[in-house]
């Protein structure tokens, strides 16, 4: 038996393998034709007599599948968003069943009557392991990865995925993998029983085989009498200990703005108490609903399709070819340096580390080596490899050694003298087809360009603190930038595995102007006498992963300072508020710098114990009661700062695709996932809507909130950044 997709050999004993390897692709996805085929195939195994039970297997090596192709989900929400006014029931009801196919693909495995176990080979996420959960045995490959991430994306696991894990599993398990759409190891699924077995990966497709062989059940459990569930029933005095902190858990998690994980928690609970037939359409009836939602479809488009668009290099210059490069080149081992070092060394590059002498070169590599020995202690790294990593890093003073280097980064002190003399330095000894990069955070590429002969090779490559943990960084073209420089700094930014967003040269460049807005509102609070814990409070609910006091803390009040002071300097008095100013340079005054000072708006004790509040701060202003301060005011205040000056951005062209502000911002500063980002916060309400309220908040709280005339316009026309931004040839890859 052959199709396009598939492979079917039935050996002797009767045993149909099934390989999937899906042609022109790396890695193989479910698509409308994928399920057709396995469809028929399934009918043709099952009505075959001679076929005992069937091995479902990969021919891609170390991988099974990523899991539902973006095309397919992306065509569901197209269809679904045209035809839903003509006639929304009939709309819905064609989503129910389109989006329920794979689910009830499954359940035909699961109940066709003959035996089928799930050989998974390596990576096997979202609908691929629904299906190998709904097969009647599993055989895992050491090494292999396997999990349900959809909860990341705005969606949950549809295809049964909700249903099958609490029956194999304990409740709360279950519900902590579903909800955090936790990557399990082989072991981490057996240990959970999820899997069955776990084997060398070139045992597998026999160790699938002796598991059909021992006459392994084609009914699962929960389709015989007197099955039980794991944890017990729903009502039971186990399920009256687990459900009440699910609750609360599930909001300190999400505080409720997430639609997918909302629905996760529904149908695990009402699933439970039905037999599984019925249990799978409340899970379809609530993936239904979730397809519907703004968040889902914000979500989708920009955690899933325009970040993996950006990752692969949607923005890079077309016509230049693919750079491979060996060694590059850091100049600067300090707090940011060192960290680049690592990230580059761990994507396999030779790295020439230089500072201005051995001791500061060293103490920049041996932050490689703290952060690699802590991997070995947690066991994520061999000693082998640890030594491999610091043996790539070559630590000096000396900048002949970087004659190799294809791309060199300069992340010295923050002053244009420095960094003109640095640059001079670095020119002597480059190659004239090397690029080099400034990691500046406030000086305009355009300007540090001047002081390099050939400003077309010249740009910026800003990173995120802590580099080796930030998946963001923003590639700031000077007016002078030709096309191999960005070719060449997304090349570097692709090998060590982060996100590149491309920015036209401005103050501030794209992410630190929209969270000095997060941090300035918050200033604002502070001056005003809103009590800082509800500051910090209303920005977690507004779905920030850190309160903007503690982020400043994090980031330090005395650059915070510093900034405020160049930015007057440049721009005027007037262009801070004399309140913000006082406020931070109190703090600065009694040394309260932040995290690094252990004192800064929070007061750092010894661990164990936990950072509080400075009781000070309070002190400082006369305190509103909680009553007198609208809190859903305060959460919008912070979403709608932000994302106005993320549209100032683009009204500018400093960001000239939505993508970028979008994805930037929740990978640069975390801004409230649900929305899809800043621009998809705007595009999502609708530019009207977005108007009034900052016309409201601007009536308020001061013409900060004031909209721009670019979103009045577009307000007046009924557009969207995406239908008046992405440029024709794009608008197939984000839809
Ligand atoms: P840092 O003070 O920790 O490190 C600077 C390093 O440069 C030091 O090791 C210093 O010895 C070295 N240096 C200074 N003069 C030198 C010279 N003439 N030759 C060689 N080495 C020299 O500073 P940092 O926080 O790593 O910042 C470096 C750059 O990165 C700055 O431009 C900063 O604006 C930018 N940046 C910082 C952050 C952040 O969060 N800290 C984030 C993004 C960008």
């Amino acid at each position: 038996m052959i199709s396009e997709n598939f492979t079917v050999e039935i050996d002797g004993d009767g045993i149909a393998t099934i390989t999937w390897d899906m042609p022109g692709r790396s890695m193989n996805v479910f698509t409308e034709a994928v399920m057709d085929e396995f469809d028929v195939l399934l009918d043709a195994l099952v009505a075959d007599a001679a076929v005992t039970g069937a091995i479902v297997s990969s021919g891609k090596p170390g991988s099974f599948t990523g899991g539902a192709d973006l095309k397919m989900l992306l065509r569901l929400f197209a269809d679904f968003s045209e035809t839903k006014d003509a006639d929304r029931e009939a709309a819905i009801a064609r989503l129910f069943a389109k989006s329920g196919r794979m689910s009830w693909l499954w359940r035909k495995v699961e109940t066709c009557g003959k035996p089928f176990v799930a050989a998974i080979n390596g990576t096997c996420m979202g609908g691929g392991f629904e299906l190998a959960l709904a097969c009647h045995g599993r055989v895992a490959a050491r090494g292999a990865a396997m999990g349900l991430p959809e909860v990341k994306v705005g969606l949950f696991p549809g295809a049964g995925g909700t249903q099958r894990v609490p029956r194999m599993t304990d409740t709360q398990s279950a519900l902590q993998m579903l909800l955090k759409g936790t990557t399990l190891t082989a072991e981490k699924a057996e240990a959970m029983k999820l899997v069955d077995l776990v084997v060398e990966p070139d045992a597998l497709l026999l160790e699938a085989k002796a598991m059909l062989k021992a006459g392994l059940s084609p009914v699962r459990p929960w389709d015989e009498k007197g099955f039980r569930l794991p944890s017990g029933p729903v009502y039971s005095a186990g399920g009256a200990q687990v459900w009440p902190a699910v609750a609360s858990l599930y909001r300190k998690e999400t505080r409720d703005n997430y639609p997918g994980a909302r629905a996760i928690v529904k149908c695990v609970y009402e699933g439970l108490l039905l037999p599984i037939d019925a249990a799978l359409r409340i899970e379809q009836r609530y993936f239904t609903q979730v397809l519907q939602t703004t968040e889902a479809a914000m979500m989708v488009r920009s955690l899933f399709v325009s970040a993996q668009a950006l990752a692969k290099g949607a923005r890079r210059p077309a016509g230049v070819p693919d750079t491979r490069l060996k060694t590059v080149g850091i100049v600067g081992a300090g707090f940011m340096g060192a960290g680049i070092a690592y990230a580059a060394a761990m994507a396999g590059l030779d790295v020439v580390l230089i500072d201005r002498d051995q001791t500061a070169a060293d103490k920049g590599k041996a932050h490689s080596k703290t952060l690699a020995a802590d991997l070995v202690a947690k066991g994520k790294m061999s000693e082998e490899k640890a030594e491999v990593l610091l043996s790539r890093i070559t630590a000096t003073p000396d900048y002949e050694a970087l004659r190799g280097a294809g791309l060199v980064i300069e992340a010295v002190f923050e002053d244009r003298d420095v960094k003109a003399a640095v640059t001079a330095k670095v020119a002597s000894v480059l190659p004239e087809t090397a690029i080099y990069a400034s990691n500046t955070s406030t000086i305009p590429i355009t300007s540090l360009a001047e002081t390099f002969a050939d400003p077309a090779r010249f740009i910026g490559i800003h990173f995120f603190s802590p580099v080796e943990k930030m998946p963001l960084t923003e590639i700031i073209l000077g007016e002078k930038t030709g096309e191999q420089a960005p070719a060449r700094a997304m090349d570097f930014v692709r090998a060590i595995r982060k996100t590149p967003i491309v920015v036209n040269d401005s103050r501030g460049f794209f992410a630190n102007r929209c969270v000095l807005r997060y941090m300035n509102e918050a200033f604002d609070m502070v001056v005003d006498g809103v009590p800082p814990a509800m500051i910090e409070n209303a920005a977690k609910f507004a779905g920030m992963p850190v309160g903007p006091l503690a982020l400043t803390d994090e980031t330090a009040v005395d650059l915070a300072h510093r900034i405020m002071k160049a930015t007057m300097r440049d721009l005027g008095e007037d262009a801070v508020d004399p309140r913000h100013f006082r406020l931070v340079e109190t703090l600065v005054n009694e040394g309260r710098h932040g995290r690094k000072a252990g004192k800064g708006f929070y007061d750092y004790p010894e661990k164990p114990a936990k950072k509080h509040l400075w009781p000070g701060l309070k002190a400082m202003y006369p305190q509103k009661t909680p009553d007198e301060v609208p809190f859903e005011e305060l959460k919008q205040r912070f979403l709608v700062t932000m994302a106005l000056e993320a549209a100032r951005t683009m009204e500018e062209g400093v960001v000239t695709d939505p993508r970028e502000a979008d994805v930037g911002s929740i990978f640069g500063f975390g801004f409230a996932p649900f929305t899809g980002g800043t621009i998809s916060y705007i595009d999502g309400m609708g530019a009207k809507a977005f108007v009034d309220l900052c016309d409201r908040l601007a009536d308020r709280h001061g013409d900060r909130f004031r909209p721009t005339p670019l979103l009045r316009e577009m307000a007046e026309r009924g557009e969207t950044f995406y239908g008046r931004f992405l440029p024709v040839d794009r608008k197939g890859e984000a839809a």
